[in-house]
């Protein structure tokens, strides 16, 4: 069985890596978006299990400890954290993943694995962005300036991820998004396991055609 590709995603807050990550997953065959855990509390709609796992600081602790997270950071005061063993599972069953983290969180998966294509989510301008996170409507005053000052800090991170999106549109995101998925499945490596009877040594053509 082929293993399936992580896909790592980031970008600002208000940047839309949310919107196109469930437009992508709608039509998407194959693929799991994995649900972090988190210390901070659920916003109104958002459902345990579905938007996050909601933990207690100690229990979060506890599981950091236990080595369950692949990644992790602390995001404007709050944990947050990739569960491994259900992306090692996905994995494993040739099921793509998508984890939907902060910078800091790439950047160790960067380092604790092998895998992963990173895609940095980028908003068409920074007046674009205060505008959306505006229009959210879920920041206090406080919170909104604290993550439109983390966006200009953040968006220096960009030459470390391997493809940038900028989410002018959903649709036009969402275009490049499934190129990205594309290309990367038909790199050499990923097909060259699958192509062992077209390989190898010379083959008798007249076996072949009769
Ligand atoms: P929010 O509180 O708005 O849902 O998320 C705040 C930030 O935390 C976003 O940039 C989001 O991508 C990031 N985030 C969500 N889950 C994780 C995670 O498991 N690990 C890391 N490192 N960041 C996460």
């Amino acid at each position: 069985m082929t293993r399936g590709l992580l896909f790592v995603i980031s970008g600002p807050s208000g940047a839309g890596k949310g919107t196109i990550c469930n437009a992508y997953l709608k039509e998407a065959k194959n693929t799991w978006l994995s649900v972090s855990a988190t210390t901070r509390s659920p916003r109104v709609g958002e459902t345990e299990g579905v938007s996050y796992f909601f933990l207690d600081r100690a229990e979060f602790e506890t599981k950091l400890v236990q080595g369950d997270f692949l990644e992790h950071a602390e995001v404007y005061g709050n944990l947050y954290g990739t569960p491994r063993s259900r992306v090692e599972e996905k994995l494993a069953q040739g099921i793509d993943v998508i984890l939907e983290i902060d910078i800091q969180g790439a950047l160790k998966v960067q380092e604790n694995t092998e895998e992963g294509i990173f895609i940095f989510v980028l908003p068409p301008s920074m007046e674009e962005l205060k505008n959306r996170i505006i229009k959210r409507g879920s920041e206090t005053p406080e919170s909104l300036i604290r993550r439109f000052e983390s966006a200009f800090e953040e968006i220096n991170y960009i030459s470390k991820y391997n493809y940038a999106v900028i989410n002018t549109t959903v649709e036009e995101a969402l275009t490049n998004v499934r190129a990205i998925v594309q290309a990367e499945k038909c790199r050499v490596a990923r097909v060259l396991p699958n192509i062992k009877d077209l390989q190898g040594e010379k083959h008798n053509g007249k076996e072949i055609i009769g």
